[in-house]
């Protein structure tokens, strides 16, 4: 099929909405930044599986200022650990312009995104020469590929910047940093003189978004540690002084520079980059800024706006006196699980595994009277560190009172260590708790190990003699384990008691049935001739009888027999029914 061309006629008719607003200026503070064509406009957006989608000039380059600073910001914070940072640049904005000459009341520049901010922060980079080269390598890394810079640029800038001169030797005096004023500032200058497209900033953006590992080239720029310290001091510093307005109106982290270009995101979803050299007063892109919010509207980009839409964490509750394993059990069995199945509790968890998640599970396991909790964690996308360990102390609470927690299905690694009991499927975690609790009851009404005719289901209401009768007229047989009894699609006529041991049907890979002492199995064949529709192998060594014609016995049995059957096959559909109302 065709690529569809839904997302690309999006972002292509929100670039044309602003395209012709020639409102705003071209920065020309750096004389080579007044030479940018006005009617530059690039729109990119990288989603966090790497799938960029391109508009407009999203291949013009133009040097990347300012948005440079939430990603040297990322590199120092990797450097010197937040609380290292902290000491040195404060993360409170300014509600000031970009360039003021100012430092908050202890000293520090308020925030790592504006001017005195990142002046610090380069400050704080490792490597005494080589600080640059890390700068460039980093942005390189966020951006997914080798960027260069523009020598005029950055020339144009040392030549002119006075302005970030004074803000550095106040800072210099005032002890943020021991440097060399003059080395610190050229590295600044050149790292906003880095070339970058819209595009890149998209990639960069959505690297942020997937937690510091760039989507597109699968490499690491951040440990994810410090995402959440860069994102913080995006939303809240990122636009200069429309910072708060910014957030109120787009709900994303995002930083603009005085080029014209914008790196917004949201975490988890996307990054975006926008470029137009056009600058309204406080030095953000005018189009870029529009296109961002209408952005964030139409696609729901807002960070705490339509934010209530997750999935329920439990998918489902199923209690064990309603629904059961695809044990094939005795009328007795049967009877005693529907009177204590309630001590089984199967639920079936889904989507990111959280603080709340784990409260919802809690709050209903805590309303239950189950020993046996069953999770099926297959669903489960994504467990959060917190989640993790909430829900061990959930197990270890579960374990302290008594209780057992039985996992199934692919179990996230994050909650490999709650229990030891583990099934492929929900059903054999169904079935294993139905054992322990059949087990763990009086043996009163529950089957033994071994089963004989006349105790089964099928001699119920015969005496003795008759009953008798009846084992004669089956056949008694050992299977080994691992071996066939019955193979699918073969025609039959038979049926089967199981009288010690344990099998398993299944049609094709799929597991649909299991018996032990006291099943009967086949019995659709022996009644209609129809062919077996599962095939069924020994567990483990087995001993059953077999019936294939019970002509010879006296009407009276006859009768009697066939009523056991219609009753056995009842109950079934009965469990069957509530089991499926249940589900
Ligand atoms: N290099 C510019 C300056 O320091 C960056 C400003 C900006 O993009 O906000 O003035």
């Amino acid at each position: 099929m065709m690529p569809f061309p839904v997302i690309p006629a999006r972002l292509e008719a929100l670039r044309l909405r602003y395209a012709s607003d020639d409102s705003g200026a071209l920065a020309d503070y750096i004389p080579e930044l007044a030479k940018a064509d006005p009617s530059w406009f690039g729109m990119s957006l990288c989603t966090i599986d790497g799938h960029v989608y391109d508009c407009g000039d999203s291949d013009q380059e133009f040097t990347i200022q300012s948005v440079s600073k939430p990603f040297v910001y990322a590199l120092a914070l990797a450097d010197n650990g937040p609380t290292a940072m902290l000491e040195r640049v404060g993360v409170e904005p300014s509600g000031k312009a970009f360039n003021s000459i100012l430092l908050d009341g202890t000293n520090r520049p308020h925030n790592p995104m504006v001017n005195a901010g990142a002046i610090a922060t380069v400050a704080m980079v490792r490597g005494v020469d080589g600080r640059f080269d890390r700068i460039l390598e980093t942005l390189g890394a966020f951006a997914g590929r080798t960027l260069s810079m523009d020598d005029s640029v950055y020339e144009s800038e040392r030549e002119t910047g006075h302005q970030n001169r004074a803000i550095a030797h106040l800072m210099r005096t005032a002890g943020v940093f021991d440097l060399d004023v003059e080395e610190v500032l050229d590295v600044y200058f050149r790292q906003c003189s880095v070339l970058v497209t819209s595009r890149d900033l998209a990639v960069m953006a959505a690297t942020l978004a997937n937690g510091g590992r760039n989507p597109v080239t699968g490499r690491t720029a951040l440990p994810s540690e410090a995402v959440g310290d860069v994102l913080s001091v995006m939303f809240t510093s990122g636009m200069y002084d429309y910072s708060g307005e910014w957030a109120f109106e787009t709900g994303m982290p995002a930083k603009s520079g005085v080029s014209g270009g914008i790196a917004g995101l949201i975490p988890g979803q996307a990054g975006l980059g926008v470029f137009s050299p056009l600058v309204d007063d406080r030095g953000n892109s005018v189009r870029g800024t529009q296109v961002c919010q209408d952005f964030s509207k139409d696609l729901g980009f807002h960070l705490f706006r339509n934010r209530t839409d997750s999935l329920p964490p439990i998918k489902s509750v199923s209690i064990g006196s309603a629904r059961h394993s695809y044990r094939v059990r005795s009328i007795a069995e049967t009877q005693l699980l529907k009177h204590h199945g309630n001590r089984i509790t199967a639920f079936e968890l889904q989507g990111p595994w959280t603080f709340i998640a784990v409260e919802r599970l809690m709050r209903r396991v805590g309303e239950l009277d189950s020993g046996f909790v069953i999770l099926e964690t297959s669903r489960i996308g994504s467990v959060d560190e917190v989640a993790g360990a909430l829900m061990n102390e959930f197990a270890d609470s579960i374990a302290a009172n008594g209780g057992t927690l039985i996992l199934s299905g692919t179990v996230p690694t994050r909650l490999t260590g709650l229990s030891t009991v583990t099934f492929p499927t929900i059903d054999e975690a169904l079935e294993w708790s139905e054992e322990r609790v059949l087990s763990n009851l009086s043996p009163e009404g529950r089957p033994g190990s071994t089963v004989t005719v006349a105790d089964s289901d099928l001699g119920r209401g015969l005496d003795a003699d008759a009953a008798e009768a009846l084992a004669r007229a089956g056949r008694m047989m050992r299977i080994a384990e691992g071996s066939a009894v019955v193979h699918e699609g073969t025609a039959a006529r038979s049926m089967y008691l199981v009288t010690s041991g344990h099998l398993t049907a299944s049609i094709g890979d799929r597991r649909v049935a299991s018996f032990g002492p006291g099943a009967i199995f086949g019995e659709m064949s022996f009644l209609t001739g129809a062919r077996r529709t599962a095939t069924v192998v020994a567990d483990a060594a087995c001993r059953l009888v077999e019936f294939n014609d019970i002509g010879a016995l006296s009407p009276e049995i006859r009768e009697r027999v066939h009523r056991n059957i219609a009753v056995v096959i009842a109950q079934r559909l009965t469990v069957a029914n509530r089991t499926m109302t249940d589900g």
